[in-house]
């Protein structure tokens, strides 16, 4: 009976997002992350991974896990604070702080908490948090669920975040002398796939006073020249916040916060999605310490796939496609109309392709995407392989004429 009205009482907003055009729905993976793989029983080559370097499946990172887990067990057991901080997690904290040129190093269970976590710890009532436009869904909810008065600005806009910045000097709210501000941006962003300009955003943090915070999610593995990524490019003293996640180039899972002395006991202290959590397991740790060591070693993984989005994006642009300001592995396809991308999306799948058709809520009204996401794991003929089906798409279908809201 009860879950019945249950039913009842969910299912008008389940139909409404099916008309539509917006129902997600999850595929079955029956076999590891690689671009040739089983997708519901089909053969698919896919073009959707976060898996930006291979390194989810390369047997160095397996055979480490392998025997961590021999060693540690599969599960941490507790939390960090607790009895779940095992050698191999700090040992992994150790070489991130190392890699990315700062003091410490936090490892947090997912990128989604590191982000909820640390802007909660970091500002509450009487604090602004300030959020470019697109940013992150943790970022966005993080700053709202902060306590914080919560200001958007324009994407990618120095300029507006200096003007909003202007408007909430100390001088119009003398009764908050601690007032903390607090800048937050991805460094690439990950529906467009392009970055974050970081020199004015640090000038504009550094005139007005503010904190700035970085995630680098799809930078970090990918990014500078021994994969320090977007973030690390920059002291600590110009992204004193810099966060990066470790499932997605790194090819394991969990994430990290990376920054002073001071920050890293302050989110130990007080970021509740930190102290209340099971630790990752040991064994993803000690993996992750080798696929590290790699993304330092094979400077070739960066090069082949760079040498890829270029593949890419001289091919779709020769179709006449609308590509976004990328020079990332993340190189969508404006499509515009909800349900025209669905319907390329399908005819990639009839094709043997895996490519995600990205809808809203997740990016504005009106500019619907395919996600094409390109891998140091793709070969160059599997790249030419998806320009042809595209090529043949937009013959039967004709190029989309996008119109941005
Ligand atoms: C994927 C992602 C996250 C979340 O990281 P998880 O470890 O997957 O929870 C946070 N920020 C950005 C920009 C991301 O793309």
């Amino acid at each position: 009976m009860t879950a019945d009205l249950l039913t009842e009482a969910l299912s008008p907003e389940l139909e409404a997002r099916r008309a539509a055009h917006l129902y997600r729905s999850r595929r079955t993976l029956n076999g590891p992350q690689q671009p040739q793989t089983q997708v519901d029983g089909r053969d698919l080559l896919t073009f959707c991974s976060n898996d930006y370097l291979g390194l989810a499946n390369d047997p160095r990172v397996i055979e480490r896990f392998q025997q961590a887990a021999s060693r540690y067990g599969a599960g941490s057991g507790a939390s960090h604070l607790v009895s779940g901080h095992s050698a191999e997690h700090h040992g992994l904290e150790e070489e991130l702080a190392a890699f990315t040129g700062r003091d410490r190093a936090l490892l947090f269970s997912t990128g989604f908490m590191a982000n909820l976590g640390t802007i909660q710890a970091l500002v509450g009532k009487g604090d602004v948090v300030f959020q470019d436009r697109l940013n992150h869904a943790s970022l966005l909810d993080g700053g709202l669920h902060s306590g914080a008065r919560f200001k958007r600005y324009q994407h990618n806009d120095a300029g507006h975040l200096n003007r909003l910045l202007e408007k909430t000097s100390p001088a119009a709210s003398v009764n908050h002398h601690n007032r903390r501000k607090l800048v937050v941006t991805d460094g690439v962003f990950s529906m467009d796939g392009d970055c974050a300009p970081m020199q004015p955003l640090i000038e504009t943090c550094q005139q007005h006073n503010a904190w700035l915070m970085v995630d680098d999610a799809h930078g970090f593995g990918c990014l500078g020249d021994n994969g320090q990524g977007l973030g690390a490019g920059f002291s600590q003293n110009e992204i004193p916040i810099l966060m990066g996640t470790l499932g997605k180039a790194i090819g394991t899972s969990g994430a990290f916060i990376a920054g002073s002395d001071a920050l890293i006991e302050t989110l130990i202290q007080f970021a509740r999605p930190y102290i209340y959590t099971t630790a990752i397991p040991p064994a993803i740790a000690a993996a992750t310490r080798t696929s590290l060591n790699i993304v330092q070693q094979e400077p070739e993984r960066r090069q082949h796939l760079n040498t890829l989005i270029a593949q890419f994006r001289t091919g779709a642009q020769q179709l006449g496609l609308t590509l976004m300001d990328s020079p990332t592995a993340i190189q969508p396809i404006l499509i515009g109309d909800d349900a025209e991308t669905l319907s390329w999306s399908h005819k990639l799948e009839n094709a043997g392709l895996l490519v995600t058709a990205i809808r809203p809520p997740t990016v504005p009204k009106g500019s619907a995407r395919l996600r094409v996401t390109l891998s140091a794991s793709h070969r160059a003929e599997q790249i030419d392989r998806l320009l042809a089906v595209l090529a043949d798409i937009a013959q039967q279908r004709g190029v989309p004429e996008v119109v941005l809201p």
